[in-house]
C-alpha cells in the first residue's frame, strides 16, 4: 500500500531533510510548507516529490542552500532581481512580497526575477498577489533541459514554460490559472512513470520523433542515449505562448534562455517576468468587481455538458484537492517516498514514515 501522510507530517520530514543539505530552519520550513501545499492542491508534480532532485541540485552545488535575493535595479516601479540559484520557494516570495509592496505604492510593478532555483507551482504567486487585491500576470521559463518540442519540431528545445494569471474577484475566492505551456507538466511525466502508468496519446514524441504514449522517455536516458519530448499544448498558439514566456521569462528578465545541448546536471533554474497591477490606483475598481462578479456568474448559469461536472473557474480544482487532502492525508506513491527515503540518507536525515 502506498504511504500517506498528514500535511504537518509530510512538512516536517521535508524540513528535516532540507535542513540536513544545509539550509537554515526557517528556509527548510518555509520550503517545505511550499512543496506541501503544492502536493494538497493536488500538484504532485511540483510537491515533495522534488525533494530529490533538490538534494541532488545542491550536492551538485548548483542551488545553493540560504542564499538571498540581489536587487539588480530598483526604479521603484521596475524591479529586477537576481537569485543567486536559491531556493525559488524563498526567492520567489521574496520577490512577490517586493513587487506586491510597490504596486500598492505604484499602482503597478514589473518584477523582473533571473537566477532562481525552480519556483515551484507559479500560482502560489498568484494566490499571494490576489490576496493583496492585486492582478498578477507571469511569465516563466525553465533552464534544466529541453524537454518540450517546438511546434512542427521533432526533439526537445526548450522547458515547460509555465504561463499563470491571478485576478482577484469580489466576496469570491480568486481566478488562478496555473498552466505549463506544454500539453502537461514534465513532473507529471515523472508520476506517471513512477507508478508503471501510460498516458493519453498526444502528450510526448520517442527519441525518434514519433508519437508514444511511454512517459519514461522524457524522464529516463534511451537507448540511443537521448531522450523523446514533451508537445507543446495548443498546437501553434500554445508554442507561441511558450516561446513569449522563453522570451520574456528568460531573456528579458536577465536570467537567460535555453539555447545548447541537454546535461546531466540537476539545477533548474527559472526566469519569471511578473506584472502585478492594482484594480484601485487603475481607477475602474468598482467597474472591474461588478463586472466581473457578472460574467463569473453567467458562466456558472451554464449548464454541465453531459458527462461533466459543469463550468468551473481556474483554481477551483486546487481549492477543491486542497481540502480534500486536508481532510483524507496525501498519499505519495512508493517510487517517490523511497527516492525521498534516498535522499535523507544522503544527507544523513532522520525518517519517520508516519
Ligand atoms: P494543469 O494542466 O493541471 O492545469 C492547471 C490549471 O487549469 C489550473 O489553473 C486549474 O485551476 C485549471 N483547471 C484545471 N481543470 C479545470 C477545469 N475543469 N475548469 C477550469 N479550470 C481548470 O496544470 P499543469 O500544466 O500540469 O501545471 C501544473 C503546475 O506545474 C502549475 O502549478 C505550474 O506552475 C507548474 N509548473 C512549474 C514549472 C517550473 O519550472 N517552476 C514548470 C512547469 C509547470
Amino acid at each position: 500500500m502506498n504511504p500517506r501522510f498528514t500535511a504537518p507530517a509530510l512538512r516536517a520530514q521535508v524540513a528535516r531533510i532540507l535542513e540536513h543539505a544545509g539550509s537554515l530552519p526557517r528556509e527548510a520550513e518555509q520550503v517545505a510548507d511550499n512543496l506541501v501545499l503544492a502536493n494538497l492542491s493536488g500538484h504532485d508534480s511540483h510537491g515533495v516529490g522534488m525533494v530529490p532532485r533538490y538534494v541532488d541540485a545542491v550536492l551538485e552545488g548548483g542551488l545553493k542552500p540560504n542564499a538571498a535575493l540581489s536587487v539588480q535595479l530598483d526604479t521603484g516601479p521596475l524591479l529586477t532581481l537576481d537569485g543567486q540559484r536559491g531556493y525559488g520557494q524563498v526567492i520567489g516570495e521574496q520577490a512577490l512580497q517586493m513587487g506586491i509592496e510597490r504596486a500598492r505604492q505604484y499602482g503597478t510593478c514589473t518584477v523582473a526575477l533571473g537566477n532562481s532555483h525552480h519556483l515551484g507551482r507559479i500560482g502560489q504567486f498568484a494566490e499571494m498577489a490576489t490576496a493583496a487585491g492585486l492582478v498578477s500576470i507571469h511569465f516563466v521559463n525553465v533552464l534544466s533541459r529541453p524537454v518540450v518540442a517546438a511546434w512542427q519540431g521533432g526533439d526537445g528545445r526548450f522547458g515547460t514554460n509555465p504561463c499563470c494569471i491571478g485576478i482577484p474577484l469580489r466576496d469570491a475566492p480568486p481566478f488562478v490559472l496555473d498552466f505549463a505551456t506544454s500539453r502537461v507538466a514534465q513532473g507529471k511525466m515523472r508520476v506517471a512513470h513512477n507508478q508503471g502508468k501510460t498516458v493519453a496519446s498526444g502528450l510526448l514524441i520517442d527519441e525518434h520523433g514519433a508519437p508514444t504514449q511511454n512517459p519514461g522517455v522524457v524522464v529516463v536516458p534511451q537507448p540511443g542515449g537521448g531522450y523523446g519530448a514533451l508537445m507543446p499544448f495548443g498546437e501553434h498558439k500554445g508554442y507561441g505562448l511558450a516561446v513569449a514566456c522563453e522570451l520574456l521569462g528568460g531573456a528579458l528578465t536577465g536570467g537567460g534562455t535555453w539555447h545548447q545541448a541537454a546535461d546531466a546536471r540537476k539545477a533548474v533554474l527559472n526566469g519569471m517576468l511578473t506584472q502585478l497591477i492594482d484594480p484601485v490606483r487603475l481607477g475602474t475598481q468598482a467597474h472591474f468587481e461588478a463586472q466581473a462578479a457578472a460574467f463569473v456568474d453567467w458562466l456558472r448559469q451554464s449548464p454541465p455538458a453531459p458527462g461533466t461536472e459543469g463550468v468551473q473557474l481556474a483554481g477551483e480544482p486546487e481549492r477543491t484537492t486542497r481540502a480534500e487532502r486536508l481532510r483524507d492525508g496525501i498519499e505519495l506513491d512508493a517510487t517517490t517516498w523511497q527516492e525521498i527515503v534516498a535522499a535523507a540518507h544522503k544527507v544523513g536525515a532522520p525518517v519517520h514514515s508516519d
